[in-house]
């Protein structure tokens, strides 16, 4: 029986390994979303799949699809993002951005602007950011992949009593869909500083040119990464 052959651009988000020799790889695809993909014996030294395919490549895949899954036929690399992996920090951010974008996406959902994002965000950390601000920039992928995603945060006034929010205390509450006024907050919930509000709104509104200028405090940014973590286990547990 002849497979029909797929193909498409993608960012490889991780790999596994699976069976003997086999190794399954997930890929944020411009065609088709988020796709695993078997690599058959791929593990093994003769494979002549092993060379295009890695994770954080930039590739050109071919698929076929079985009845269950889909098997890898080419990959051929567009750009390894050699600066990134010579970068720990890079790295790191990278890590957890193919992270966050591999759990929370759904399987074959094809989304341009999500594709877009991603790679804008590889290609700026392989070569050219401005202030080496790379936690920063991860921050900007992050808030705007939840908004990319529907999950935009509220930062401008309270899901519960709908007043316009104003800077003072703020708390935050995935389950309320943002940032709640003080007067609502009954519950136990995050506290979020102004600043890391004022920062949200400029990643979701200005483009990443803008972004990448901003010089950020490091208490900013501890503040912000507890924001985002409140948020996203929240998303990864609603699944
Ligand atoms: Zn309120």
């Amino acid at each position: 029986m002849a497979h029909q052959h797929y193909r498409t651009k993608g960012i490889v988000l991780s790999k596994k390994d699976s069976g003997e020799a086999d190794q399954i790889f997930a890929l944020y695809t411009q065609y088709f979303g988020k796709i695993e993909l078997v690599g058959k014996a791929i593990r093994k030294i003769t494979s002549k799949l092993k060379a295009g395919i890695d994770v954080f490549y930039f590739i050109e895949v071919e698929f076929i699809q079985g009845k269950n899954r889909k098997t890898l036929t080419d990959a051929i690399v567009i750009d390894k993002f050699l600066e990134i992996r010579k970068n720990s920090e890079a790295l790191a951010c990278v890590g957890q951005i193919a992270e966050v974008a591999d759990c929370l996406t759904i399987t074959e959902r094809k989304d341009e602007e999500i594709w877009r994002l991603l790679l804008v965000i590889f290609q700026k950390f392989n070569y050219k950011l401005l202030t080496n601000n790379y936690k920063l920039i991860s921050h900007y992928f992050l808030w705007n992949f939840f908004t990319l995603l529907g999950y935009s945060p509220e930062l401008y006034s309270c899901p519960i009593c709908s007043s316009k929010l104003l800077p003072e205390t703020f708390f935050l509450s995935p389950l309320h869909g943002g940032v709640v006024c003080w007067r609502c907050c009954n519950f136990p919930a995050t506290e979020i500083m102004v600043d890391s509000v004022k920062l949200i709104r400029f990643f979701i509104k200005e483009p990443i040119e803008k972004v990448e200028r901003l010089s950020i405090w490091e208490n900013d940014l501890q503040n912000l990464n507890k924001a985002f973590k409140v948020y996203f286990d929240f998303l990864a547990e609603k699944g």
